[in-house]
């Protein structure tokens, strides 16, 4: 059974999976780029370049942790604003959207995101109220950012499981194969995925093109995998940088040709791999402590990896995959 409204479907030509809106506490405090993004603007970039629908969630920390904590890289609760993790930007999303933009809502499909650790069963009371108001259709998280691993989801963040199954929710993860970033691990969202196989998961970011873990990612029916910042993530694999798969375990292709890899994952991937821009971090400049990064993107690259994907593969990767994520 359908359960987008009709409205939203309509004319729909390319789904961008994965966007963020409003603002991010922790990149703006560390003085990073991009941090915000508001919705006129993502419209008008969708239009610019082609995109008739998108999946936005809020940025990935919120404002009810302790800030001076945040800017240092720390996650603590202060409470002070919202009455659960995410209250606030969760409600500011929904609220821009059909209070402010209304006429949006047939090009929107907002997720809410959520941190899988800490008062959760008061973030999903929230929900639910946010629920009896404003229509939303899926869950994010982000385990690097909540610093909460992913694997929280069988304890403190179980409900949200349940919150999934009861609502026909999917929920988008970040997601990477690479040893840095040990709380967002793609190989524990497979084994979430084969304990709950109700739930859809995407494993957001191409898997980090580790073959192995695309492939069996692709075996499961209740897995997708988006494309989020692959233009950047190419860029990273011809520097050999760690925050990927540069070595051999990486699909082969020529990472010098984002188009081709996007095409190559396409073919080898037909039903599970959907295009996402994760605009605005499609361009990633971190002047947080550790390696600083500097890449750059734009919504004319993320859409030019579609260049060499044609036909029904085409239709696939740029809608088609990502409505059966959505609505399973
Ligand atoms: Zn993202």
């Amino acid at each position: 059974m359908s359960r987008l409204p009709a409205s939203l479907k309509r004319n729909m030509t390319l789904l961008d999976v994965h966007c963020h809106v409003g603002v991010d506490p922790l990149l703006y405090l560390t003085k990073s780029f991009p941090y915000c993004n508001d919705l006129r603007h993502s419209r008008e970039e969708c239009i610019r370049v082609g995109i008739s629908h998108s999946v936005i969630f809020p940025w990935v920390t919120s404002v009810y942790y302790h800030l001076p904590s945040l800017r240092k890289g720390k996650v603590k609760l202060e409470r002070k604003i919202g009455d659960a993790p995410f209250h606030f930007e969760n409600e500011q999303m929904l609220e821009q959207l059909y209070e402010i933009f209304p006429s949006y809502k047939d090009m929107f499909i907002p997720f809410p995101i959520l941190d899988t650790l800490r008062e959760t069963r008061q973030q999903v009371r929230v929900l639910d109220r946010m629920l009896r108001k404003h229509p939303f259709y899926g869950l994010k998280v982000h385990p690097r950012a909540t610093q909460a691993h992913v694997l929280t989801l069988r304890r403190e963040g179980r409900v949200f499981l349940d919150f999934a199954k009861a609502n026909n929710f999917p929920i988008l993860i970040h997601a990477t194969p690479a040893s840095y970033d040990p709380l967002s691990q793609v190989a524990d969202i497979l084994q979430l995925a084969r304990e709950n196989p109700k739930v859809r998961f995407c494993a957001a970011h191409f898997c980090g093109f580790h073959q192995k873990l695309f492939e069996e990612a692709d075996r499961m029916d209740n897995v997708w995998v988006d494309s989020g910042a692959m233009s950047i993530g190419c860029d990273l694999v011809v520097q050999k940088s760690n925050v990927y798969i540069s070595g051999k375990e990486k699909v082969p292709s020529d990472y010098r040709k984002p188009a081709k890899v996007f095409a190559e994952l396409s073919r080898r991937f037909p039903d599970t791999f959907m295009w996402g821009t994760d605009n605005p971090a499609h361009t990633w400049v971190s002047a947080a402590a550790g390696p600083r990064l500097e890449l750059w993107g734009s919504m004319e690259r993320e859409k030019a990896l579609l260049d060499e994907v044609r036909g029904r593969l085409r239709k696939k990767v740029a809608f088609e995959n990502a409505l059966a994520f959505i609505e399973g």
